[in-house]
Formats: structure tokens, sequence, C-alpha cells
């Protein structure tokens, strides 16, 4: 069995079934893929970018009003008299509409961290379903009847059979759509929401950018189950709109694995089947009526929960064939094969990168940097050492934008940077790597490290979901790959990054970085965690680095690695430096050895 056969049996199955099935069962399914886009957004905004919504059941209320009420009202405004009684130009408005609302919605909300977030959601979800019950024009809490079916190349679309067709291809597509997005450059974008803000931003990704792009897609999906649904059904209320259903719709997201399209249907079914059958089953087990399914639902809810976290998708998908191992040749695109991607101008050795004067940070009353001034030079490894708590890691910050200086000036290539964000500077040619490891465990090496080339690439949301921009991913990837095997990683390249030793994830780290192509490479504290093989191997790269004029920023704590690598060093101790020089001079340095000593000894 190969492994596209259990897809392939289910697009059979899919097809055949309003053949096969009783008109209710094709109802049912209706339903099932009328949720499961409305969840699948879901898996894009909460499950992928780790954002909370209640709220989605509003933005398909406002693609149901929106075509309801201009495919039925009789007095259009004139600027769009043209598109009344159009259910087409009706799903055209409720996309504006809903782009226009979720974009500002999202400009409100979406800055807001940790629980201010799910709340703001339940926020403008109530407020709008509010606003469709209390709009007259929308008929209020009756709702807007006589709704016109559909019509397809002069096809009429208005049973349930041939709703069917049209409802399933719909959501196939979102599908394609959304897992071409999830493997491309503006996918790992969204992905890297889950690594934090600042390893993605520091990889040049506009997080902010990330969050809309989710929180859009996911509102339009939503907006288009709704057009359907008002279609399909021929009236609507606000009933179906209300935060209740908000929380269903996450879910079903959340039940049938937050993280994979499939997940996203396999919720929808699940839980619009459960709720059939419970509502059925109840009262005729207690004989009474009431909302007792409700009850029980939410009792097997807590229980699933807490059995399967990630839902139930990855337990399913344990049973899928695995994929035949592929041949190293032909697992990654190689520069071999396809054109490179262009580089950064080389800086002539020697000349100065960047110039620190009197750069400081306070954190409240601690002084973390006290007016440090130094420089780093195309073609130079500078160390920047010290004991514990120095000020390095702070320093590394202020540089790359990351937290950026209180006082004091930073040159990059000439131009001041201590205003810019990480963003800026890493456009600028700096990349960096983190003293705690900042990968994203789940993805592959090799997606990590393409991350790294975020801003060599340039292709959007809608480029990925149509899979237009294949040339520029598989020159993001063989550069990614060509920067894995720069740092000794081929072997684990399609790993999970989360799998490999500490040691082997900051060699990971310095491939992203590299991805980037810097001219100026922060590294803060590579060699920890390496065996002393690797480190001479990492060594070496670096000296290799050196020598092709690339400038390098290194804090480090083994003096052997240090010693025998830097040019120059700069110490630091308590927030200040203390000396600076040639690494034998350094290592000579009285005020050095007593920061070391700690002051003990003659
Ligand atoms: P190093 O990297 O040299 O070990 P750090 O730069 O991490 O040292 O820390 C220098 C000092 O600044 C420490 O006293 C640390 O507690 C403090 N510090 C670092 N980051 C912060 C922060 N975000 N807020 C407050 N204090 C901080
Ligand atoms: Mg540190």
């Amino acid at each position: 069995m190969t492994r596209h056969a259990p897809l392939l049996l289910f697009l059979v199955l899919l097809a055949l079934g309003p053949l096969l099935l009783p008109e209710f069962h094709v109802t049912l399914l209706n339903y099932i893929a009328l949720y499961a886009l409305v969840a699948l957004g879901l898996v894009l905004l909460t499950g992928v970018a780790g954002l909370t919504s209640f709220g989605q059941a509003a933005f398909v209320g406002l693609g149901a009003y929106a075509s309801a009420w201009l495919s039925t009202t009789t007095t259009p405004p004139a600027w769009l008299a043209f598109g009344a009684g159009s259910p087409w130009v009706g799903l055209a408005l409720g996309l504006a509409l809903t782009t226009g609302v979720a974009w500002v919605l999202g400009a409100l909300t979406l800055r807001l961290s940790g629980h201010y977030l799910p709340l703001g959601t339940i926020a403008w979800g109530i407020s709008l379903y509010f606003l469709f019950g209390n709009l007259s024009f929308l008929g209020g809490h009756t709702g807007i009847t006589e709704i016109p079916s559909l019509h397809l190349a002069g096809l009429p679309i208005r049973d349930a059979r041939s709703f069917y067709f049209l409802i399933w291809l719909v959501l196939l597509a979102a599908m394609l759509f959304t897992r071409n997005l999830l493997d491309s450059r503006a996918g790992r974008a969204i992905r890297a929401l889950r690594g934090g803000t600042l390893m993605a931003e520091a990889m040049g990704v506009d997080t902010a950018h990330a969050r809309m792009t989710a929180f859009l897609v996911a509102a339009l999906f939503a907006a288009v189950s709704g057009w359907l649904y008002a279609h399909m059904q021929r009236f609507i209320n606000p009933n179906p709109f209300s935060l209740n259903l908000g929380i269903e719709y996450l879910f079903m997201a959340v039940v049938g694995g937050a993280a994979s399209v499939f997940g996203a249907l396999l919720g929808a079914g699940l839980i619009t089947l459960l709720k059939q059958w419970l509502q059925e089953l109840l009262p005729a087990l207690f004989g009474a009526t009431g909302n007792l399914e409700i009850i029980v639902f939410g009792i097997l809810m807590v229980l699933l929960l807490q059995r399967a976290p990630d839902g139930l998708w990855p337990l399913l998908a344990r049973w899928r064939p695995a994929a035949r191992p592929r041949a190293p040749e032909h697992a990654a695109p190689s520069t071999a094969t396809v054109p490179p991607l262009p580089r950064r101008a080389v800086h002539a050795v020697g000349s100065d990168l960047l110039v620190l004067a009197q750069v400081s940070k306070r954190f409240g009353g601690l002084v973390a940097n006290d007016g440090i001034s130094f420089s780093v030079r195309a073609g130079e490894v500078m160390a920047l050492i010290g004991p514990n708590g120095a000020g390095k890691s702070t320093l590394f910050n202020c540089i790359s934008g990351t937290n950026p200086a209180s006082a004091g000036e930073i040159r990059f290539l000439g131009q001041r940077i201590e205003h810019l964000d990480a963003r800026r500077i890493a456009r600028l040619g700096m990349s960096r790597t983190f003293q705690h490891v900042r990968l994203l465990p789940a993805m592959s090496v090799l997606e990590n490290v393409a991350l790294g080339a975020h801003l060599r690439g340039g292709r959007g949301v809608f480029a990925a979901g149509l899979r237009l921009e294949r040339h520029e991913e598989r020159q993001l990837l063989a550069e990614a790959a060509a920067q894995i095997e720069r740092v000794g990683l081929a072997a684990s390249m399609h790993e999970p990054a989360g799998s490999l030793a500490l040691g082997q994830q900051r060699l990971v780290e310095i491939a992203r970085a590299l991805a980037a192509d810097p001219c100026l490479l922060l590294l803060d504290e590579p060699a920890a965690g390496l065996r002393l093989r690797e480190k001479q191997a990492l060594a070496e790269l670096l000296a290799r680095l050196r020598s092709q004029a690339m400038g390098i920023l290194l804090v480090e704590h083994d003096m052997d690695f240090v010693m025998g690598l830097a040019d120059r060093i700069v110490v630091m101790d308590f927030g200040q430096k203390i000396a600076q020089g040639l690494p034998q001079d350094v290592q000579q340095d009285p005020a050095v050895l007593k920061a070391y000593l700690g002051g003990v000894g003659p």
C-alpha cells in the first residue's frame, strides 16, 4: 500500500457519497464540510500560529449576512445596485467586508498577549452577534428569509446533493491552499510565531504581518463558509453566529488536532456526528428532553482533551504507511540544480563593520552594560568574554536590536542602528544565534534553517497557497541545505530539530544565521554543549568564514576555544569593559585574572 492510498480512498468515497447516501446524510456531510472550513482557519490561527480565537462564528455571520442581505434587498445603495440579487456579488461583498472588519479587529486585538487575546475575541464575537440581531435591515432576531439558491455556469445549485459537490470542492481547495501555505516561506513565518517573537524578528520575519495574515485567512475561510451556509439554508438568523458556535469551532479544531489540516475535518466530523447521535440517543435513554447532550458532550470533551491533548489526528496519522526514505541526493534541492540566491557584497578585510561607542543598557537600577566601546572588523573573530552575568548577552541584544540600548551609539556598516528594530538590522546583514537555543523543535532542521533565509525571498501568501513560488522556495531550501552541510549536519537535515542533541541544535542555529548571508555573525556561546571533535570542527568553520571576510563576534566560555580562534578579545565584568587586546595580552592582564579568579591568589 502506498502512502497516498488512504487519501485516494477518502476522495473516492467522497465522490461516491451523494450517489449512495440518503438525502439526510448528504445534508449532514454538507454541514460537516461547512464547519470544517471554519475549523481549518483555526488550525492556521490557533494550532499553527498559537493565537486562540473564540470569535470565528462572527466572521461566518459576516459572510452569511452580507450575501443574504444583498441578494434579497429591494433597496440597495446606488453603488451596489448592480449587484442586488446576485449571490456572487454578495460573496465579493462578504469577503471585502470580512477583510475590513478582520483587519480592524486584528489590529486592535492581535497585539494582546496571554489570556487577553482570547478575551478580546470573545468581546468582538459577542458584539458582532448582537449587531446582527439589532440591525433592522438584517431582519433583527427573525433574520432574513427567501435567500436565493446559487447558479454556477447556468446550473442550479439548489438541493443537498448539488450543494454537496460545491461545498466539498471549496473545502478541499481550502485544505490544499492551507497545506501549500504551511509548506512555504510565508507559512514558515507563521509557524515561527510559536518560537517567540524575538527569534522570528531576528530572522527578519515581520511577526505582526504574519499574525495578521493567519487572522485574515482564517476570517475569510469563515466568511466563505457563512456564504455557502446562507444560500444552502436559504434563511438565516443570528443564532448560528453566536459565541456558543465560536466555542464549538475551536473545539473542533482542538479535538481534531489543531496543528494539522486534516485535523479540522476530523474534528468537525466527529463533533457534528457525536452531537447528532447524542441528541437522538439521550432522550430515548432517559425519556426526557432538554439539552442533555450538551452535558454529556462537555464531559466527553474534557476526557478526550486529557487523553489526547494534541487532538485525534496525530493518533490516526500513525497508522498511515511511512514515507519511503528518499535518496539523500533527492532529499533537498541542491545548489547544483537550482540557481543560487544572490549574495551580499563582501567587505574589504580589516574595514570596520560594527562600531560601539559608550553603549549602556539599564534594567531599572541595574546597569547591565556600562559605556562599552569596541569595534569588529571584516575578516576577524572578536571574542567577548567575562564571567556569568557580566552583560555579554545583554550587549548582543543591544547590537542586534532584540532589546535596544539605553544610551550610546552603535554603527553597523557606517549606519546608526541603535534605534532600528531587529528586522531592519537583520536586513542590513547582521545575523545572530541565541545563548538559549531558539529553534522550532517540531520543524525539520531544513525548515528551521530555511527560516534564516527569510529575507532573501519575497513571495507571499497567495503565491504560496497557489504554489506559484516553487522556484524561489527551491532556492531557499537549497541555500538552507548548503548551510546545513557547511556546519556538518547533512545527515540530520530531515530530523525534527528538537530531536537533536543540544550541541547540534547550536550548530543548526549557526546554519540558520548563515542562511541569511550575513557579513557580521553574532554567536552567543556556540560551543557550549559540543564535544571536543565538534568544537574543533566549529573552530575550523569559523576560521573558514573569517577567511571569507566575515566578521564574527563571539561570546564563549571555553578559553581554549577562544584563545585558539580569536584575533582580539574584549573582557567584560559587572557590565564594564575591563580589558581589550590580543589573546596573549588579555590572558596576562591583572584585571582579567582578578575577575576570573575572584581576586584570590597572590
Ligand atoms: P552574560 O550573558 O554575560 O552572562 P547577561 O547579559 O545575561 O550576562 O546578564 C547581565 C545582567 O543583566 C545580569 O545581572 C542579568 O540578571 C541582567 N539581565 C539580563 N537580562 C535582563 C532583563 N531582561 N531584565 C532584567 N535584568 C536582566
Ligand atoms: Mg549570556
